[in-house]
């Protein structure tokens, strides 16, 4: 294995609810670490460009407008297995499916408003880290 880097967002419901510091403890106590952070208010139009890849899913429009609804707090986390160890810590996608302890299942409302967003292979890691920090930012 590997040491990798992975691109963490808590999202809009998470912040709202006051849950950041919460969830970056669950990422911690996990052994991820930060080593780049911002809080931001995404434009629709940005959050529609960050899930271009989603851009023909049915719930495209309802995703944007949730993730530019409310500030997020975006972070690089490494550890070695960064991008597996950082999915399993989420929790499955619906929070009804998801495994006691995870993220989803103890602060995410529904499929949709589910609190964070973790990139799923090495490869999208590395281009949704760009999409929010320069080099210099990542400071791990
Ligand atoms: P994940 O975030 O677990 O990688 P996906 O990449 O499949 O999941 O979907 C991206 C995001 O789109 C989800 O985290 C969720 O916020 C939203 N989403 C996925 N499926 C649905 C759905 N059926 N209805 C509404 N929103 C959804
Ligand atoms: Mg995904």
């Amino acid at each position: 294995m590997a040491v990798e880097r992975t691109l963490s967002i808590i999202k809009p419901d998470a912040t709202e609810k006051n849950v950041t510091g919460a969830i970056i403890k669950k990422f911690e106590d996990a052994g991820l670490r930060v080593v780049a952070q911002k809080r931001l208010h995404m434009s629709k139009d940005m959050a529609g460009k960050f899930y271009e890849v989603h851009a023909e899913r049915p719930f495209y429009d309802e995703l944007t407008t949730f993730m530019s609804r409310s500030p997020v707090s975006v972070q690089v986390l490494e550890a070695e297995n960064a991008v597996a160890l950082h999915r399993d810590v989420m929790g499955a996608t619906n929070p009804a499916d998801a495994a006691a302890g995870t993220v989803r299942a103890e602060f995410a409302d529904s499929v949709g408003e589910n609190s964070v967003h973790g990139s799923d292979s090495l490869e999208n890691a590395a281009i949704e880290i760009a999409f929010f920090f320069k080099d210099d930012e990542i400071v791990g």
